[in-house]
């Protein structure tokens, strides 16, 4: 009777050893991508430049899409799979957290406080926080804020951004980027603030009524996001990018989406 008790007791150890017991964030992201040939990635669908859903074919593209598909060529080679799960700003690092996603690429800038609970990969694009703003509007620089009204989006970096560089300024935070934007077309904020890449692209879709303004207050740098303890991952994401840069893959792809963006000096954020 004590044999089996210790035999159950061994194969039970065994078990929970080999990886049954394991979190969805324990397996080995790297071999899971080889063994499915498919990267999951979360992108966002509202982000013109960088991932938004073109409606006459239902695919998203952008920037982060291309990069996503490159560097899926580079990790699974040229039949690997970039599938892509919709993402917003608050959904993004939940999602890979829950293991409903592989990686993040959705204009994710490097901060301290996400370090602490995911893994970046080295920066990819240098963005800055800017302000977009109605045509007819007095704000023309960050230092016109205070005693304003700036809009937000929740789950992005920009409320606290704004609390620091305008802390006289009063901010709302709106769910997604299409309710801020009509929030700022009705007047209800004076200027709404993100990325510069990002507002470029709400600027070329408002028909000229929109429009950026004062420059870049604060450096952005964006990062692809992978769980934490996947350094075998990680680093195939990093060798990716390093091999897309210089190849010269990714200023194609800067010229691609941002060569034709008045007002955007694209170049200054090619790979040198
Ligand atoms: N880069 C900013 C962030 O990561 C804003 C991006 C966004 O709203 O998606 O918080």
């Amino acid at each position: 009777m004590k044999k089996i008790i210790w035999t159950i007791a061994l194969l039970f150890s065994a078990l929970m050893l080999t990886g049954c017991g394991k979190s969805v964030t324990d397996q080995s992201a790297l071999k899971n991508v080889r063994s499915s040939n498919t990267i999951n990635w979360a992108v966002e669908g509202d982000k013109k430049l960088f991932s938004l859903i073109d409606i006459r074919d239902d695919q998203e593209k952008g920037f982060d899409i291309d990069m996503a598909k490159a560097i899926t060529r580079e990790i699974l080679g040229p039949k690997g799979q970039a599938r892509f799960t919709l993402a917003t700003s608050q959904s993004r690092i939940p999602l890979l957290k829950n293991g409903n996603v592989d990686a993040v690429i959705a204009t994710l800038t490097i901060t301290p406080e996400r370090a602490k609970i995911i893994s970046f990969s080295k920066p990819y694009f240098r963005a800055g926080k800017s302000l977009l703003v109605n045509k007819d509007s007095d704000v023309k620089s960050v230092r016109d804020l205070n005693g304003k009204t700036v809009i937000g989006i929740v789950g992005d970096n920009s409320v606290e951004v704004i609390k620091k560089v305008a802390p006289k300024a009063k901010v709302v935070a709106m769910q997604d980027y299409g309710q801020a934007v009509s929030a700022l077309k009705s007047h209800q904020g004076d200027a709404l603030t993100s990325d510069n890449g990002i507002l470029y692209g709400l600027a070329a879709q408002s028909a000229g009524s929109l429009e950026v303004r004062g420059g870049t207050f604060t450096k952005e740098p964006y990062g692809i996001a992978v769980n934490q303890n996947q350094e075998p991952f990680h680093r195939a994401i990093n060798r990716a990018v390093d091999k897309i840069q210089r190849s010269g893959e990714y200023n194609r792809l800067i010229k691609k989406w941002f060569g034709q963006v008045p007002g955007f000096n694209y170049k200054e954020m090619y790979y040198k």
